[in-house]
């Protein structure tokens, strides 16, 4: 009775450093196999455990502004200490176009560009529980420069400063309940209205026709007008 458009939806998936971002999104590719995340490119040098092609596509910076020349990105944003992190546009595009759910795991500056160019994107921001919580979290993971972790803790202020650009705020004090609240907003997002391309109604005076001929039903009992 109703047709919904085949392509998937486009997500946003932002969110302060430490906030555990990263994890709500394996679960989510774990238990759904119609969500993917769009693999970004970076300039950034790649950390020990980090694997190209799976984390990121490591390039050069040279080879990453080759390829803004190139109109390669959906958006592109220099994020972390001048390094650019960009989402590669053939390849979502036609993620979406087969009917995945696509996640873009981006900052507020991406998510902004991405927003001007398909406002129907959804835009999902998690959250660490306090800033306190980010610096144990920072501490725990132990790779990077004070120089950095400052730098970090500069872009995280900021990028909770604009969450008015997103549709849903997810704190992360559990993450198997920010987990269950990232998936109740894509399935409710599934059910939009808007997301519908045709609604076929079958006629109304044929069926009503069709159920009182029927032989087993015992129309004597039914008064319709
Ligand atoms: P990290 O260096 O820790 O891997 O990532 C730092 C930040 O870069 C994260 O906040 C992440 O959301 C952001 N980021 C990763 N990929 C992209 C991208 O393709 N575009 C933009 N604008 N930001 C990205």
């Amino acid at each position: 009775m109703i047709k919904t458009k085949k392509q998937g939806n486009l997500i946003i998936i932002s969110g302060t450093t430490c906030a555990g971002k990263g994890t709500v999104i394996k679960k989510l590719l774990e238990n759904h196999n119609d969500i993917v995340l769009s693999v970004s490119y970076t300039s950034r040098p790649k950390r020990e455990h980090e694997i190209n092609g799976v984390d990121y596509y490591f390039v050069s910076k040279e080879e990453f502004e080759r390829k803004i020349k190139n109109d390669d990105f959906l958006e592109y944003a220099k994020v972390h200490y001048g390094d650019y992190y960009g989402t590669p546009k053939s390849e979502v595009l036609d993620q979406l176009e087969t009917g995945k759910d696509v996640i873009l795991e981006i900052d507020v500056q991406g998510a902004k560009q991405i927003k001007e160019k398909y406002p129907e994107t959804i835009l999902i921001f998690i959250m660490a529980p306090s800033m306190e919580e980010v610096k144990r979290r920072i501490k725990l993971r132990g790779d990077e420069n004070n120089e950095q972790i400052i730098s970090r803790f500069k872009v995280a202020y900021n990028e909770i400063n604009q969450i008015n650009n997103y549709n849903y705020v997810v704190v992360n004090d559990d993450l198997s309940l920010a987990l269950k609240k990232v998936e109740a907003i894509l399935i409710s997002e599934k059910l939009r209205v808007d997301r519908i391309e045709d609604v076929f109604v079958e006629n109304q005076e044929e069926i009503i026709h069709e159920f009182l001929i029927d032989k087993e039903f015992d129309n004597s009992k039914i008064n319709i007008e």
